[in-house]
C-alpha cells in the first residue's frame, strides 16, 4: 500500500471584530450576489444577528430571503426542505446566521441547489455514494452566533439520516464558506451551559486534530481529487489546534463564571475558528465518532438553560463526555503528543513518565469539565451498561473519523471506552 505524502491547508477567509455582522452586505456584494438566502432557525429567527444581517444586505440593494426553518439537530428531512427553498428562490448567494446546525443546513441548500442530484449522491459511503462535488458552489459565508462548531471554516456538513438512525454528513471542499464573519457581539446571550458545551466541542476537536493519526499513515489517494477533507494530523493543522487548546483551556471557565467578559467571551469565539481550521484540515476521531449514538439515543435528560420538553445530550457535552476514556486509550500511540496537549492545558509534564501520558490528560479535560458544570459521565445523562451494545453499534459505521484514530479501535475497545465513561470522577 501506497502511503499518503502531501497535505493541504484549506480554510475560509476570516473577518473578526465586535460589528463586523453590518459587513455582511458589503461583502456579499463584493461577491457580485444580488439575491441571497438567509438561513438560520426558528429561535433565531427574530434576533439581532439576523435582524443586523438583513439589514445589511437590505443596505446594499441585495434581495434577501430568510429562511428560518433550519432544524437544530438537522436531518434529511430538514434539509431537503431548506433545499427546495434554495431551488425554488434562484438564489446567487447564500449566508448562514447561528450555530453548526444553520450553517450545515445552508451548505447543503447551496450544494444541491447548485448541483442537483439524489439526495444520497454526495452522501459520505458508507451511508450515501460519496461521489464527489462536480465543481464550485455560490459564494456562502457564515456568521456563527455560538463559539462551538467552527463550521464557518470547514467543508463538512452533518446531519441525522432518519431511516437508518444515524448520524452521518457530505464532505467536500466546495462546501467551505468562503468567508466566516467572527463577531464577538453575536455570543453576548449565549446561555451558560451552552457556552460550555460550545466550548468544551472546540477543546476536543482541537485534542482530537493534534492526536489524530498522522497524514503520512494514512493510504494515498488514487487522484488528487479523492484526497479527503480529513486528512490526519499535520504540520499545518497543528499550529491551529494547540493555539486553540490553550485560549479554551484559559478563556472558557471565566466566559461560564463571567457571561459578560467581553474579552474571554471573543478569545473563545477565535479559538472555535482556530480550532475549526485545525481539524477540518486534519479531522477528528474517536470522541466524534463515539458522540452520534450518545446524542441520538437520549431519552429524557435536558441540560440547564437548554429549552424544557426537548430532551437532548448537546453536542459539546456528548463529545466531551467520551474523551477522557478515549485520550486514556489513544495516549500510548503517541504519549508526547498527548503530553503536549495536556501541557497546553495548564499542566506541568515536566516529570511525567511516557506511560502517565493518558492519565494526565484526561485529568486536565476532567477538571475543566468540572469547573463548567459537565455532568459526570454517561451515566449522569441517563445511559447504564445495558446501552452499550447499540452505542458500539452507532459508533461502527462513522468509518470517515473513527477510522483517524491513531490506535485502531474494534467492537470490543469501543465497548470498553464506552463503559469506562459512565462516570468520569
Ligand atoms: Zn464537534
Amino acid at each position: 500500500m501506497k502511503l499518503e505524502n502531501a497535505f493541504t491547508m484549506d480554510t475560509s477567509s476570516i473577518k473578526y471584530g465586535p460589528g463586523v455582522t453590518r459587513e455582511i452586505g458589503y461583502d456579499m456584494e463584493e461577491q457580485g450576489c444580488r439575491r441571497v438566502m438567509v438561513v438560520t432557525d426558528r429561535y433565531l429567527g427574530k434576533s439581532d444577528p439576523v435582524a443586523v444581517t438583513m439589514d445589511a444586505l437590505r443596505g446594499r440593494g441585495i434581495d434577501a430571503v430568510l429562511f428560518d426553518q433550519s432544524s437544530v439537530e438537522p436531518t434529511d428531512v430538514s434539509f431537503k426542505e431548506a433545499i427546495a427553498f434554495a431551488v425554488q428562490g434562484k438564489f446567487d448567494g447564500y449566508v448562514a446566521v447561528g450555530g453548526g446546525s444553520s450553517m450545515d443546513t445552508c451548505k447543503a441548500a447551496n450544494l444541491y441547489a447548485t448541483h442537483p442530484a439524489d439526495f444520497m449522491t454526495y452522501v459520505n459511503p458508507p451511508v450515501g455514494k460519496g461521489t464527489p462535488v462536480p465543481g464550485p458552489l455560490k459564494p456562502m459565508m457564515a456568521i456563527p452566533t455560538t463559539a462551538g462548531t467552527g463550521s464557518e471554516t470547514t467543508g463538512v456538513t452533518i446531519f441525522d439520516y432518519l431511516e437508518m438512525g444515524a448520524k452521518t454528513g457530505i464532505a467536500s471542499r466546495a462546501l467551505r464558506p468562503i468567508r466566516g464573519l467572527i463577531d464577538p457581539d453575536n455570543t453576548r446571550s449565549l446561555p451558560r451551559m451552552v457556552a460550555a458545551c460550545t466550548g468544551l466541542d472546540q477543546l476536543t476537536h482541537a485534542l482530537e486534530a493534534i492526536t489524530a493519526l498522522p497524514f503520512n499513515q494514512r493510504p494515498a489517494p488514487e487522484q488528487p481529487r479523492l484526497r479527503p477533507a480529513y486528512q490526519g494530523a499535520n504540520p499545518i493543522s497543528h499550529v491551529w489546534a494547540s493555539r486553540a487548546i490553550e485560549m479554551i483551556a484559559t478563556d472558557l471557565v471565566r466566559v461560564f463564571d463571567n457571561p459578560a467578559d467581553d474579552s474571554s467571551r471573543g478569545q473563545v469565539l477565535l479559538a472555535a475558528t482556530y480550532a475549526g481550521i485545525g481539524f477540518g484540515n486534519s479531522g477528528v476521531h474517536l470522541a466524534h465518532g463515539m458522540s452520534y449514538p450518545v446524542s441520538g439515543m437520549v431519552r429524557n435528560y435536558v441540560p440547564e438553560g437548554y429549552p424544557p420538553g426537548h430532551p437532548i445530550v448537546p453536542h459539546g457535552m456528548a463529545v466531551c463526555l467520551n474523551a477522557p476514556a478515549v485520550f486514556r486509550f489513544t495516549a500510548p500511540a503517541n504519549p508526547p503528543m498527548h503530553l503536549y496537549a495536556a501541557k497546553l492545558m495548564g499542566r506541568d509534564i515536566s516529570k511525567a513518565r511516557p506511560e502517565e501520558a493518558g492519565e494526565i490528560l484526561a485529568g486536565a479535560i476532567i477538571d475543566l469539565m468540572r469547573k463548567v458544570g459537565m455532568p459526570n459521565g454517561l451515566a449522569a445523562v441517563g445511559f447504564g451498561p445495558q446501552d452499550v451494545d447499540k452505542m458500539v453499534e452507532g459508533t461502527l459505521p462513522q468509518h470517515r473519523v473513527t477510522k483517524l484514530s491513531p490506535r485502531p479501535a474494534g467492537p470490543e475497545d469501543l465497548r470498553q471506552l464506552f463503559l469506562d465513561s459512565m462516570k468520569l470522577w
